[in-house]
């Protein structure tokens, strides 16, 4: 059931914060989020949650087909998310290592519950027999009846037992995988001079180890900056291998079995491939589908990605001063030199931006973004959560006052918690029983300041909570982000543009009157240096793409080796004793076949952004994009919405001309 899957992450001044409505003190709306100060409380939170769904179950069985039958689903449904939801989140999140393997033991067991909801015959039939009113709840009972399907309701008794086996051995293997690259610990020893180009405020915070070395530790504040600035490439080349060798052979070995657990699952019901079995319920529709969209994005990039190789190994040569045919580009080379190009030919360093975008500011400024295009206010709210970092807001609407949703958000690194950039929809709204939703933000920026690419990164996951929080869904069930993976990436896709607009940043000013404004000219070199490498990123994530796809064909390939010949067939080829699909936590995880989703929402995102051409803060389009699309969840299909939004039907036009430019 995708509905429980990841999407798939310091007080605001007070003069800085928007007033909240005259007289109306802001509110969390709903249940506060638990506060788990321990693993006891954890532990009974599961305990008494598994019980009282299963009490929940009992009774939902009795209930005959009916028009009402898929409300009492999806009543639920919501129950469920509210006792397991914060759960699942907080294993991402908490300070204490206690608290996260509590709440990864209750996770396998809510997978257990959940395999076995999904397989229970009962629902299904209810389900089968109830006849939809109207759309809607057509569309509902549609996705439902599919949900139960795909978990092998339908299968003979064994093999509904083998298929509840598989899926709680996959998702046992999954959180092992993702514990191994959360909670690893490695550090790398450097002296200052191997250090030499990194910008001190990266080194500023480093602990030290033995003869006064430097230990850096490969969180992305850290990682980035060494890989963009450091002048000895032996310091990179260290850094990246530490990086590509996240999560290990252990992970490799979870990989694999992963991935053959899956294909025995798809076998279960008939299909040659897992990549078959998921992508028939997607926009993509078909595995060929998918891998033609891929072929065309190849096409179009591949001249690209070599212009752009060419450039950096000339600006190579011409850094060490030697001639072009003694130099060849390295992995570790990629980002130095188109730092180095991008300062050279731009005159722009993405390090030069952190003095204008603070942390609380930015995220200021995001909201800003929203209340501007969608008529919202977001307002702080003081609550005790998992960490002093965590912040809580209260989203209303701006005209009418009227509560929205909640927004929690995680800022900064710390040890043991989820490394990169995302959003949970841990509560999904439902108009019919005026629930409102509840979303959490989690990312890792540097308490100094972000650069354009973070800020970027920023409002990317900012439209996963604003799918999430404007969600006005009927159901629960169709909530938000509760939609098509191979579409729930657009409407976050389409916001990164934003932050090169100038008329966007002057945003900024309203939530800092005491920042410098970043000047006009930096911007626009951005814009221009954005350009530059689009072909050689663009061709990275055709790979991974690509990788994704294949590991879940038919033959379910040993993910190495497969890694090794794809990655050993592009121009920079494979690097002995890296093992990159080690910390491919996507892929071993929900976006499993579904990788290819990101390139594909792009083509839906830059379609969407056709509309806002004219203004990208246009409110009265921002308020359309809200009703047609934002709203409207899952609860239709995505082409529809789209299509009501644009007046047409969708084209990869806007993706494949900016690819060609
Ligand atoms: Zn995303």
């Amino acid at each position: 059931m995708k509905a429980w899957m990841l999407v798939a992450g310091c007080s605001l001044a007070g003069a800085l914060a928007p007033t909240a409505f005259a007289g109306e003190p802001a509110q969390w709306p709903g249940p506060a989020f638990p506060e788990f100060k321990s693993a006891a409380q954890v532990r009974q939170a599961c305990d008494t949650g598994l019980k009282g769904a299963g009490l929940r179950l009992r009774q939902l069985e009795k209930e005959p087909a009916s028009p009402g039958w898929i409300g009492r689903y999806d009543e639920f449904y919501s129950w469920v998310e509210d006792v397991h939801g914060p759960i699942e989140f907080i294993r991402n999140v908490h300070p204490d290592p206690r608290v996260r393997d509590a709440a990864e033991a209750c996770e396998l067991r809510w997978q257990d519950f959940l395999t076995g909801v999904g397989q229970n015959p009962r629902l299904y039939q209810a389900a089968r027999d109830s006849v939809a009113a109207d759309d809607i709840y057509h569309e509902a009972l549609r996705l439902t009846l599919e949900g139960f399907e795909d978990s092998g309701v339908g299968l003979s008794p064994p093999d509904r037992a083998k298929a509840k086996r598989l899926v709680n051995r996959i998702g046992e293997l999954g959180q092992k995988f993702d514990m191994n690259v959360r909670d690893g610990t490695t550090r790398l020893a450097f002296t200052p001079e191997e250090l030499a180009g990194v910008p001190e405020q990266v080194l500023k915070g480093a602990r030290r180890g033995a003869k006064g070395r430097l230990l850096l530790g490969l969180d992305y504040p850290t990682y980035f900056p060494v890989m963009e600035h450091a002048q000895n490439a032996a310091t990179r080349e260290r850094m990246w291998r530490a990086k590509m060798n996240e999560g290990g052979t252990p992970n490799l070995k979870l990989l694999a079995e992963i991935t053959r657990l899956r294909r025995d699952y798809a076998k279960l019901f008939g299909f040659d491939s897992y990549a078959d079995f998921v992508l028939r319920r997607r926009m993509a529709r078909n595995i060929g589908n998918a891998q033609h969209f891929l072929g065309e994005v190849r096409q179009a990039v591949n001249e690209g990605e070599r212009r752009d190789l060419a450039e950096l190994r000339e600006a190579k040569a011409r850094h060490l001063g030697l001639p072009l045919d003694k130099v060849s580009l390295q992995r570790w080379d990629v980002a130095f030199y188109t730092e180095r190009l991008r300062k050279e030919r731009f005159s722009v360093d993405q390090e030069s931006f952190r003095p204008y975008f603070p942390p609380q500011e930015s995220l200021r400024f995001v909201m800003r973004i929203a209340e501007t295009m969608f008529g919202i206010r977001y307002t702080p709210v003081p609550a005790r959560l998992w960490h002093p970092d965590a912040q809580a807001f209260a989203i209303s609407d701006a005209a009418s006052g009227q509560p929205i949703a909640g927004l929690l958000v995680d800022l900064y690194p710390r040890d043991g918690k989820y490394g990169h950039a995302a959003v949970w929809s841990y509560r999904s709204g439902s108009q019919r029983a005026d629930r409102l939703p509840q979303a959490a933000l989690v990312v890792n920026f540097d308490r100094k300041g972000l650069t354009l690419e973070e800020l970027d990164t920023l409002l990317h996951e900012f439209g996963h909570s604003l799918h999430a929080t404007l969600s006005k869904t009927r159901y629960a069930l169709n909530a938000g982000t509760n939609t098509q993976l191979d579409f729930v990436e657009a409407p976050s896709q389409m916001l990164e543009d934003w932050v090169f607009d100038r008329g966007v940043l002057q945003l900024f000013a309203q939530v800092c009157p005491s920042c410098t404004p970043v000047p006009d000219e930096l911007i626009e070199k951005a814009r221009a240096a954005r350009e530059f490498t689009k072909g050689s990123l663009t061709a990275r994530q055709h790979l991974y793409a690509s990788f994704d796809l294949a590991l879940h064909g038919p033959d379910a390939p040993e993910p190495m080796a497969l890694w090794r010949r794809m990655e050993g067939e592009t121009p920079l080829g494979y690097v002995p004793g890296t093992m990159f699909p080690a910390a491919f936590s996507h892929v071993a995880g929900g976006y499993g076949s579904g990788y290819y989703g990101y390139l594909w929402s792009l083509v839906v995102a830059m379609d969407l952004r056709t509309a806002f051409s004219a203004n990208r803060l246009d409110a009265a389009v921002g308020r359309r994009y809200r009703d047609t699309v934002l709203s409207q969840g899952g609860q239709r299909p995505p082409g529809e919405l789209v299509r009501d939004f644009l007046g047409r039907e969708t084209s990869p036009k806007a993706f494949f001309d900016y690819l060609a430019k």
